[in-house]
């Protein structure tokens, strides 16, 4: 085993479909290209769209694809009292805030400016009297410190400026939820993992990470995004665009599931493999050529 070590970290908001299953497959691909450890964690953490027995769904095909967690899986709604101490670790940089999602929506609007999404700074300097605290969120630098950029393994050199595209971001939710922001940094981090590869709808959530595992002295692992799966009409792949499940059961996990995704990450296979096993053998080192891997 190298000191490689990556992750699938799914959220139980459905059973595994195919762009999910892209994402789980790069990433245990790039683990066993690199003779690394290779980790599965159920990020469940909103409540509000976790859906029972979706995880149970999820890890039995992971388990049909022959894809196997190298330890104990992790479910994020049990660590709870680890992102509270990340949260009062980063205290000095976190503020209570009092706004609704439409006073900030207002705000932007009188102040001119477009993008509802971006947090205007309102209760920085404390909540009004009459208020009480909603949401925790994290105060982004101003000026040059506001910008943080990064290599993806895939994509090339990316950079953000935190302030002007995000804005001062929630960790802790107005509904008592934990953000998926701090979620993940801390158990990136606790768990040691030295390469995230995921989706690319997650490129946006990078520079967050990063500056995160700033503050809480973290390193910063490696990061690789893949393309995302889309429908006909160019949304990502999910439960509420029309999805579809493999069917567990009655289904052949070779050619409706694993070619289709390892097509779709654009590995050459030249023959249909004929078991599950030789399909990882196979696309192992199909991989690692296009990774540039040895
Ligand atoms: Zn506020």
């Amino acid at each position: 085993m190298s000191s490689y070590r990556g992750r699938f970290a799914p959220s139980p908001t459905g059973p595994l479909h195919l762009g999910s299953l892209v994402a789980a497959m790069a990433s245990y691909l790039d683990a066993k290209a690199h003779q690394g450890s290779w980790l599965v964690r159920i990020e469940d953490v909103d409540f509000d769209r976790n859906v029972a027995g979706a995880d149970q769904a999820i890890l039995q095909s992971l388990q049909r694809c022959g894809m196997h967690s190298d330890e104990e899986i992790l479910w994020q709604s049990q660590r709870s009292a680890l992102y509270q101490s990340a949260l009062d670790q980063l205290a000095d940089h976190v503020f209570a805030c009092s706004c609704s999602r439409k006073e900030i929506a207002d705000s932007r609007l009188r102040a001119g400016l477009s993008d509802s999404q971006i947090y205007p700074g309102t209760c920085r300097a404390g909540i009004a009297n009459n208020k009480a605290a909603r949401a925790y969120r994290l105060r982004v630098p101003d000026g040059s410190a506001a910008q943080i950029e990064f290599v993806d393994r895939l994509l090339g050199p990316q950079r953000q400026d935190l302030s002007s595209a995000v804005g001062d971001f929630v960790l802790k939710r107005a509904d008592g939820f934990w953000a998926y922001q701090l979620a993940v940094v801390v158990d990136d981090a606790l768990q040691g993992i030295t390469d995230v590869v995921r989706g690319a709808d997650l490129l946006d959530s990078s520079a967050r990470q990063i500056y995160l595992q700033q503050l809480l002295g973290y390193p910063t692992p490696r990061y690789l995004h893949v393309p995302v799966v889309t429908n006909s009409a160019g949304e990502k792949l999910s439960k509420q665009t029309g999805a579809v499940a493999f069917d567990l059961g009655n289904d052949d996990i070779l050619q409706d599931a694993l070619i289709p995704a390892a097509r779709f990450l654009d590995l050459p296979l030249t023959s249909t493999p004929s078991s599950v096993a030789e399909f990882w053998s196979v696309a192992t080192t199909l991989w690692a050529n296009k990774m540039g891997i040895r």
